[in-house]
Order: structure tokens, then C-alpha cells, then sequence
């Protein structure tokens, strides 16, 4: 008894000295499987030690939307997917030991847009809605005033630093967040020079497309993969999946591209994508879709064929490792945003799904060492996991509760209107139902892919969330990353990490 008692804790002072704990009752919580997992979560805490090395190499994972429901809901759809009950998984970046908080506002937002947000952890400083790598001292729109008010971005000070350079997104390279790394707009639509006036032009504007391929410090951005083919096009010119260009200046930013980097790389469909062989390529680019890159759920349907995100994580990381002095890659997984807006959560999920794998990737391929690697997501979605499942429902189904006696029901739990409910629902967006009582919902079309949950408040495209997102990490300094703290102190972090010198 007394051996229990000591053995326990240090301290001496054991289960057994609570009253009413029979030696057997000790014996079985001490044995109990969540017992053990807490002891050995703990050991592993107990282990780990910080490392305080400079990081050579540097990969921001964002999910674009990818908000702590979201990824609780991908979570378990992943586990049910393999076989679990679900709830117990862990996605690749929830074995990091370092995580934090982080406060996604923009300067003029209490609910931020992925523009400002992007700024805040490129540029490490937080701006309005819409800008990008601009500080918000102009109004959104004013390109000249920007011109005045650039702010550096981490891939900048990375190139400058001697080090690799990559981008890599599911949507556009031009869209708000893959441009906050190389780019620097006072309107996140400026993605081609279809938007900007000739006399914002003729004083030095340019278009997002432009910025990438004229980057003008290094060597230029070494790797970039994405969609967006049609901001580097000519408006007359069709692309080899049929869609025409956007450009009114004529310019054939691709083929300016290739005259610049001859020995680089230009591919657009799978097969091109596949041929890259990564020891003999230091410049890549690769432009998968007119517009935004499918849904991972939707990628075996595209025509020219399109890379996962893990594998276009795995081909840059190959690339960039050439570099001996290291490398600076962000990795987006920007559609779980997109499938969100639309109130349709399994996309969501599957493409997060689709992030955790390449994260995973991302971890095989180097060395927690050297390489700083932090997961972390814009800002959130209004989706919700709601109701009291039991244990092990389908994260998309129908919610079905327990008994009184805590058994599991066989049959969904009914609402006030005699209706049954998913588990997830959004707080706005395309699924409500603004005229007349909601419909009842059937468990095999709430499973299906293209299901819209139901949502409170009528809105045709469902909105970003205000509250705060993780932000999970390993390596150098990942201990850095803790508590609640602002979103562009990642920024700060790492460029501490990376020694890239911002702060001289
Ligand atoms: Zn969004």
C-alpha cells in the first residue's frame, strides 16, 4: 500500500491518500490506458530539451481559414478514415512540442482578411484589410502612397541572407497570401494589370504577376508553384487547358521568365511536374491552373493534371536543399478558405487533410535540428462542432447522442422542430435558410462531397471568424512560440531563428 502510495509521485503524496480510493480502485486508474498515455505525454515533456541553434532552413506552413475547428473536424475525419474512432488522432504537426496562440486582427478588422494577416507574418507588422506587405498608413487602394511605404517580407531578407527561396500554394501565386512573400500591393486584387490605372502605372505600380517575375533581390524567388496562369498571360493568348490570359500590357510573363532563368524550369500539368528532377533544377516554376489549383478532393478531375500539396511541398524542399546556406520556403494551403466560404466543410477538411500530409513531408525531409518548421493558419471560418455526438460519429453525419445511462443511440438526436442535425454547421454563409423552416437533414447527403451544412445566418459566401488560431512548431527556437501573442510575432520569431537581421 504505502510502495502505491510513493510510487506515485515523488512527493509522496499518491492517489491513495484521497478518501474513498480502494487499493484496487488505484490499481485500476493507475492502469488505465489514459492514465498511462498522460504519464508518457508527460515523460516526453519532461524530455524535451530547447534548441537555441540558428535555422538554417525555415518552412511556414499556413492553412488559409484553417481555424481550431477546422482542425479538430480534420483531425477526426482523418482518424475515422483510417479505421479510429477518430477523436484520438493526431495530424502530423500535432506531434510538434511547441505551440501558441495567435491574435489574427488587422489594423482597421476586428475579423481579419488574408491579405492584412499575411503582412502580419511576412512583414511583422500588422496593416489593414487588403493590403499587402504595405504598412497601413494609406488607405487600401492608394498604390502610389505604397510605393512610399513598402514593408520587407521574410522571403526578401532570405534571399539577401544568402539563403533559397520558395513559394508554393494551392491557389493563385497572386492571391493575398503567397503574394504578401514576395510582394508589396496596396489592393490584393492587383493580381495582373487588368485593375491598375495608367497613371498608377506610369508612377511605378506594378501588378502582383509582375512583382514575381521582376523580384529584384537575390537571385530572384527560386521556387514557385501554384495557380494563376491567366495574371501571367496576354488577354488574347489561351493557355494549354484552353483558358485565356488576363494582361492587358501583352507581356508573356512566363516566357520572361524563361528568358531570365534559362536554365530554370516552367511546368504546368503533372507529367512536367514529374520530369523535375531536383538535383539538376535551381529555378522552378510552376503554374498548374488558369485560376486557383482543385480541391484536393477534385484534383483527379483536372485537366492537365495537377501535383498534391505534398508533393509540391517534397519537389521544393529537394530544390532548395541544394542551397548550402539553407532555405525560406511558405507553404499555403489556401482552398480550405475557399471550400469554408462556400459552406462546404468536407472540402475543407480534405484539403486540410491534404496540408497535414504535406507537413509530414516536410518533417521526413529534414532535421528538427537545423530546420524551424511552424503550422499555422490565417484565421479562422465560423464552422462549429456542436450537439453531443457520442464517441466515434461521423465527424460530416448526423449527430446521435447517448442515453441516460451513457449508452450510444442508434438514432439521431431530434431538435425542438422534431429534426435531426449535423455536427458541423457554420454560424453564416450559403447554407441557411432564409425563407421558410430548415430541411430536414439526411445523414448519406450530409456525408456526400458536395453537402452545404446548415448555417444561421444567411450570407451568400460564409465568413471569416474573429477568434484566434494555433500556431504550432518544431526546431530552433520553435520554443519562442507561446502563450497568446499577436500574429506578426512570427515574423520576429523567425527572424530570430534565421538570424535574417530585420531588427539592425
Ligand atoms: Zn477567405
Amino acid at each position: 500500500m504505502n510502495k502505491v502510495k510513493t510510487s506515485l509521485l515523488a512527493t509522496g503524496i499518491g492517489l491513495a491518500l484521497l478518501n474513498g480510493c480502494s487499493d484496487d480502485s488505484i490499481t485500476a486508474q493507475k492502469e488505465n490506458e489514459w492514465f498511462k498515455q498522460g504519464q508518457a505525454e508527460l515523460q516526453n515533456a519532461l524530455k524535451r530539451k530547447n534548441n537555441t541553434d540558428t535555422a538554417k532552413n525555415v518552412i511556414l506552413f499556413i492553412g488559409d481559414g484553417n481555424g481550431v475547428a477546422s482542425v479538430t473536424a480534420t483531425r477526426i475525419y482523418q482518424g475515422q478514415a483510417e479505421g479510429y474512432q477518430g477523436e484520438e488522432y493526431q495530424l502530423s504537426f500535432e506531434h510538434f512540442p511547441h505551440m501558441a496562440l495567435s491574435k489574427t486582427y488587422n489594423t482597421n478588422a476586428q475579423t481579419p482578411d488574408s491579405a492584412g494577416t499575411a503582412t502580419a507574418m511576412l512583414s511583422g507588422i500588422k496593416t489593414k484589410m487588403g493590403l499587402i506587405g504595405v504598412n497601413d498608413s494609406i488607405e487600401r487602394g492608394d498604390c502610389q502612397g505604397a510605393l512610399q511605404n513598402q514593408a520587407a517580407t521574410l522571403l526578401e531578407l532570405a534571399e539577401l541572407s544568402g539563403r533559397a527561396t520558395g513559394v508554393v500554394t494551392t491557389t493563385r501565386i497572386t492571391h493575398a497570401t503567397p503574394a504578401a512573400t514576395y510582394a508589396h500591393s496596396a489592393e490584393r486584387n492587383y493580381e495582373d494589370d487588368s485593375k491598375l490605372s495608367g497613371a498608377d502605372q506610369e508612377a511605378g505600380c506594378k501588378d502582383i504577376a509582375r512583382q514575381l517575375i521582376e523580384f529584384p533581390y537575390g537571385d530572384g524567388v527560386d521556387v514557385a508553384m501554384g495557380g494563376g496562369r491567366r495574371h501571367f498571360l496576354p488577354k488574347n493568348v489561351s493557355d494549354p487547358e484552353g483558358k485565356f490570359g488576363k494582361r492587358r500590357d501583352q507581356r508573356h510573363l512566363i516566357e520572361e521568365w524563361q528568358e531570365k532563368y534559362p536554365a530554370g524550369r516552367y511546368v504546368w500539368s503533372q507529367r512536367g511536374f514529374d520530369r523535375v528532377d531536383p538535383e539538376k533544377t535551381d529555378k522552378l516554376l510552376g503554374l498548374f491552373n488558369s485560376s486557383h489549383m482543385e480541391y484536393e478532393l477534385d484534383r483527379a478531375d483536372d485537366v492537365g493534371g495537377e501535383p498534391s500539396l505534398a508533393e509540391m511541398t517534397g519537389k521544393a524542399i529537394d530544390i532548395l536543399d541544394n542551397d548550402d546556406d539553407g532555405f525560406f520556403l511558405m507553404v499555403e494551403a489556401g482552398r480550405i478558405d475557399h471550400a469554408h466560404h462556400a459552406g462546404n466543410a468536407k472540402r475543407a477538411i480534405v484539403d486540410g487533410v491534404a496540408m497535414a500530409d504535406a507537413v509530414q513531408v516536410a518533417m521526413n525531409k529534414t532535421d528538427a535540428e537545423d530546420t524551424l518548421i511552424i503550422v499555422t493558419a490565417d484565421h479562422s471560418h465560423t464552422i462549429v462542432l456542436q450537439g453531443y455526438a457520442q464517441r466515434g460519429n461521423a465527424i460530416l453525419g448526423l449527430s446521435s447522442g447517448v442515453d441516460s445511462k451513457g449508452r450510444p443511440l442508434k438514432t439521431p438526436t431530434l431538435a425542438l422542430d422534431g429534426k435531426p442535425f449535423t455536427t458541423i454547421v457554420y454560424a453564416n454563409g450559403p447554407g441557411a435558410h432564409s425563407h421558410g423552416p430548415r430541411p430536414h437533414p439526411v445523414d448519406k447527403e450530409a456525408q456526400s462531397d458536395n453537402y452545404q451544412q446548415q448555417a444561421l445566418i444567411p450570407l451568400e459566401s460564409e465568413t471569416h471568424a474573429g477568434e484566434d488560431v494555433a500556431i504550432y512548431s518544431r526546431g530552433p527556437w520553435a520554443h519562442l512560440l507561446n502563450g497568446v501573442v499577436e500574429q506578426n510575432y512570427i515574423f520576429h520569431v523567425i527572424n530570430h531563428a534565421a538570424e535574417l537581421g530585420a531588427e539592425k
